[in-house]
């Protein structure tokens, strides 16, 4: 018998290593943005400035005026773990710089072609380097300012099934302006610029967007509130910026400060949420969740603040180095954090609230009988009530695992009914087509659930799952047959674009019109909808656009589908039906009747008689929409 080969351990050569460390810190184009402003800031800039070409694919430039590298350390900026920010361990205690790994440049070089040009104020001439297919050629002087100059280009030209990952020139755009957006709030003593060059393009050619910087930004006096405050307002509409509440306060070597919204400016995700510590921007789950502990009760669920949070604390309070782009960070206690977030953004919206009463929102339009005022009120006194005891605030009694939604598993058996849950999980077969209604009493409970009484026992229905599987499948059959039910607004429908969405919208607008929604880029950052599927009629324009675009740049990469394959009356087929499913499967979720809301008997009726003709044991997320309980199964657990 043949012995198998021995394996063998071997080192692996520098630049596969760089290789596989390039493959988490560059992930797309806005991580090299990412990087070469905080090698920047580090420097000391005051200016930074980006251009980009094609979506960061083809270039990225960042020039910025901080104290440069002497000639003499030039050949080590692309070598992997070579830094300038750590000399010894105990500075990996104390780290004050966005850097620290020395790895970007070596990651950047082993997956692109870098150019790098830098001038120290000693010197009199700059010196300009770069590297291509691993070969780094040595210094040579050339004209130069102070400062530092990187070219990235050409990015995975080597590795051909990275770049395939990448999206569409306006999605990597839009990422890019994000990333830039990120630093700008919180460095308004810095300036900023983002411009897009699209040469190959005649000025008539050009979307509006990128016949000027996306981004120009003069630097403010100093990082004081009014500072943030004025580039709050450069990158978020009025009806946002206008309205921010201001908090601060330190104590106990944390300090925090935060511009939030009033509870009537709500979004319908958390992509406004900015979170920074010491001035990096990052995602914890422990700061979204005092975000919602802050605003819970006092606005809808499923609805999100704008936060922009700045958390100030010594760095033995933290550690940076867990997390390879180091956009997570461990704090060493992660709920002392949480818990003055929340009392401080807490107490500023009581005050707010109490003293001016129209800043209390009006929930959910769909409760209109329930007294969300009063509601909210008692939500204040109770938090009054309770502010000596921190318990009511304090998680500790809910920590871990509770970030699970509060919804009931609606799939799992009573515990002594001693029956499999299986055998009360949705069983297709038994629920279409055979249910012949109207058979019995119909009701609503909670308003979420309907309760109808048929042949063999008794339905129980989530009316939102129900709906939007309705909606869904209406939809999918409208589509396919191309016969959209339009209508046609008298005005325009106006909505407002987040100027980091607005270059995706030449892209997003042959996408709106497959779908049935026909819009145009009306001026800057502003769409126009001129008809919309009569489906979508009770449905907020201006957060359903919002959304929509959130979830075309968050399409995966592998279905390309370029807005040019799908002229309108084009057949629906392998490769372009995923991700347009993806945005029915919203647009139905969208204009589906919610949970919580009241249903007249006839609007119960008229939402089964509709789901007759529908397959709808589960809305098309997949959760279940019915769930059947048959007579012998109530029988056998009366035990008759
Ligand atoms: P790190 O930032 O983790 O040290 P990088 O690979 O990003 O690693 O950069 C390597 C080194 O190159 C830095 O430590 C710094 O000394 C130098 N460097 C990089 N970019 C700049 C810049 N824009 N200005 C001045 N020095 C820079
Ligand atoms: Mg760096």
């Amino acid at each position: 018998m043949n012995s198998p080969p021995q394996i063998r351990i071997r080192t692996l050569p520098a630049w596969l290593v760089n290789k596989i460390a390039a493959g988490e810190v560059i992930e797309r184009p806005a991580a090299c943005v990412k990087e070469l402003i905080e090698n920047g800031l580090d420097a000391g800039a005051t200016d930074i400035q980006v251009t980009v070409k094609e979506g960061g694919k083809k270039l990225i430039r960042v020039v910025d005026n901080g104290h440069g590298i002497l000639p003499a350390d030039l050949p080590l900026v692309f070598k992997s773990h070579s830094t300038s920010k750590l000399t010894e361990e105990k500075d990996l205690y104390d780290i004050n710089t966005f850097g620290f790994r020395g790895e970007a440049l070596a990651s950047m070089a082993s997956v692109a072609q870098v150019r790098l040009i830098s001038k120290t104020a000693a010197q009199s001439d700059g010196y300009a380097i770069s590297v291509d297919n691993d070969k780094i050629t040595s210094p040579q002087p050339v004209a130069g300012v102070n400062g530092t100059t990187i070219e990235i280009a050409n990015l995975f030209y080597r590795t051909p099934a990275r770049r395939k990952f990448l999206k569409s020139d306006g999605v990597e755009l839009s990422h890019i302006t994000e990333t830039v957006t990120r630093f700008a709030i919180a460095y308004p003593e810095i300036s900023f610029k983002l411009a897009n060059l699209t040469d190959n393009l005649s000025d008539k050619d050009a979307p509006a967007s990128a016949r000027q910087p996306l981004i120009n930004l003069a630097s403010v006096k100093d990082d004081s509130s009014q500072g943030i405050l004025q580039r709050l307002e450069f990158f978020y509409s009025p009806a946002v910026s206008s309205e921010l509440l201001w908090a601060t306060e330190e104590k106990d070597n944390l300090k925090l400060s935060a511009y939030f919204s009033v509870p009537t400016q709500t979004r319908p995700n958390s992509k406004q949420q900015f979170f920074y510590l010491n001035r990096r921007f990052i995602r914890d789950r422990v700061l979204s969740r005092a975000i919602y502990q802050a605003y819970h009760n006092l606005i809808p669920s499923g609805r999100y603040p704008f936060v922009a949070l700045f958390i100030r604390m010594p760095t033995s309070a933290f550690d940076v180095n867990v997390h390879p782009t180091k956009i997570e960070v461990r704090f060493r206690d992660a709920w002392r954090v949480h818990d003055r977030i929340v009392s401080l953004i807490r107490g500023a919206l009581a005050q707010k609230v109490l003293s001016e009463p129209a800043a209390m929102p009006e929930l959910s339009p769909n409760q209109p009988e329930t007294p969300e005022n009063q509601r909210v009120m008692q939500a204040l006194v109770d938090f009054f009530a309770n502010q000596g005891n921190a318990a009511q605030f304090s998680p500790s009694a809910q920590r871990p695992g509770h970030f699970t939604s509060h919804y009931s598993d609606g799939a799992s058996a009573p515990a002594n009914t001693g029956a499999p849950a299986a055998a009360l999980a949705p069983a297709p077969g038994d629920l279409h087509p055979n249910i012949h209604r109207p058979t019995g009493r119909i009701f609503q409970i909670h308003n979420s659930y309907i309760i109808e009484e048929v042949a063999d026992g008794i339905l129980m229905i989530d009316q939102h799952a129900l709906h939007e599987r309705i909606l869904y499948n209406r939809f999918s059959q409208q589509l396919a047959s191309s016969e959209i039910y339009r209508q046609k607004f008298l005005i325009p429908t106006v909505v407002e674009i987040p100027k980091s969405k607005s270059m995706i919208l030449p892209e997003v607008i042959p996408y709106l019109k497959k779908v049935g929604i026909e819009a145009e880029e009306f001026g800057e950052n502003t769409l126009a909808i001129q008809s919309a599927p009569s489906l979508l009629n009770n449905v907020n324009f201006n957060e359903f656009i919002l959304e929509f675009i959130d979830a075309f740049a968050d399409l995966p990469a592998e279905t390309p589908v370029q807005a040019g394959d799908l002229p309108a009356g084009s057949q629906i087929n392998e490769t372009n039906i995923k991700p347009i499913d993806k945005l029915i499967k919203m647009m139905a979720c969208k204009a589906a009747i919610k949970a919580g809301q009241p249903l007249t008997p006839e609007e119960i009726k008229s939402l089964l008689a509709d789901a007759g003709e529908t397959d709808f044991v589960t809305c098309p997320h997949g959760r279940p929409a019915v769930r059947k309980i048959t007579l012998s199964e109530l029988e056998g657990y009366f035990q008759r």
